[in-house]
């Protein structure tokens, strides 16, 4: 996907601030982070969002999280973090290629806004 911004994060086109890679994922500091920890993990595969995602993307999906799971651990962040998809407009997806929001480092609201 050339107009993907994601898509073109991972091939290297805009720069972000790399903090994890493994064959299937990605993961950047978020650029207007809402947290002291806020990283965006991205499939490498383009998937416009989890309501997109099919079954063959199951293992994917599963592995954004772990990769999340993984970094939180790194940070020392263990105590509570949250793993955020925002699905749709209306949920405030604003970049269509699915990602997971790893949040933390802060005392985190319930119910979230
Ligand atoms: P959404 O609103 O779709 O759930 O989340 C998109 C996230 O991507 C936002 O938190 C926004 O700050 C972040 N973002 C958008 N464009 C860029 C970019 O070019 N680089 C980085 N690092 N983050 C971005
Ligand atoms: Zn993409």
């Amino acid at each position: 996907m050339n107009d993907c911004i994601f898509c073109r994060i991972i091939k290297g086109e805009i720069p972000s601030k790399k903090v994890y890679e493994d064959e299937y994922t990605y993961a950047f500091e978020d650029l207007n982070p809402q947290a002291p920890v806020h990283v965006l993990v991205i499939p490498k595969k383009h998937i416009r969002g989890l309501k997109e995602a099919e079954a063959v993307d199951a293992e994917i999906v599963g592995r954004c999280h772990l990769a999340a799971a993984l970094i939180a651990k790194q940070r020392g962040g263990e105590d509570g973090y949250r793993t955020v998809l925002n699905v749709g407009p209306g949920a405030g997806q604003s970049v269509f290629h699915m990602h997971v929001h790893l949040i933390g480092g802060r005392t985190l609201g319930w119910p979230p806004g």
